[in-house]
């Protein structure tokens, strides 16, 4: 089935103290958002990016599609208020029944395996939502007080979000509500199961300065 790749980077990115948005700080020489992009070119050949911006970084984006040597695969669109509106403005450009996946520009490290079983999982059950374990002990906040809660219990989620074009863009069409903070929340909302599969340790979000660190080395590596 044709896919597509809703990829959301245009967030501030403030938390990592940087004037730049931390999608285009440099890993390895390439900008983040560059080895997220490539993740994805490479795991399917007739994939398509929804490559989501803020108007203000259009150029920077439109260097990195050049320097992949695939710009015909690529689309940039402008993001919006929040990543809800953002992911909104990439669907609102795809037509055909497809499988989309949605991911955050800043997890650079996505593997190609990740993405291939996000889609084998979400053509057969219609969605496919990422998940690992916490190893830390985590409490919860009650009144002035807090609580142990189970680890074994919760689950971090990550992105490809996978689904089916079908499911995921009807669930759009709601309005946004505030605990939209990605989209199994939204899909879930409609009324439909959402199937968790196991993601990956290092599939991490790049947030904060030490996280690039982590991330350099890593890319060294591999
Ligand atoms: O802010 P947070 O780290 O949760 O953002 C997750 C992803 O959503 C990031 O890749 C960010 O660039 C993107 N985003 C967006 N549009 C917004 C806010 C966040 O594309 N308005």
């Amino acid at each position: 089935m044709k896919k597509y790749a809703v990829i959301v980077a245009a967030g501030s990115g403030t938390r990592m103290g940087s004037s730049i948005p931390k999608q285009f700080l440099q890993l390895q020489n390439k900008p983040v958002l560059w080895h997220t992009v490539t993740a994805f070119l490479k795991a399917f050949d007739d994939l398509e990016i929804k490559l989501v911006l803020p108007k203000g970084h259009f150029d920077k984006g439109h260097s990195i599609i050049q320097s992949t040597g695939e710009s015909k695969r690529f689309e940039i669109i402008e993001g919006g208020e929040t990543r809800f509106h953002s992911v909104k403005n990439g669907l609102n450009t795809i037509q055909d029944a497809s499988i989309i996946f949605v991911h955050d520009g800043v997890r650079c490290l996505v593997s190609q395996d990740l993405i291939r079983r996000c889609y084998d999982i979400a053509l057969k059950w219609g969605n496919a939502i990422p998940a690992i374990n916490s190893v830390d002990s985590l409490r919860m906040e009650k009144n002035e007080d807090h609580e142990i809660v189970d680890r074994n219990k919760i689950k971090i989620i990550q992105t490809p979000q996978t689904f089916r074009s079908d499911i995921l863009k009807k669930a759009f069409q709601q309005e946004y509500r505030d605990f939209f903070t990605d989209e199994a929340s939204v899909v879930e909302s409609t009324g439909i199961k959402i199937k968790l599969i196991e993601g990956e340790e290092m599939n991490i979000k790049i947030t904060r300065p030490f996280d690039i660190l982590i991330a350099e080395k890593y890319l060294e590596n591999h």
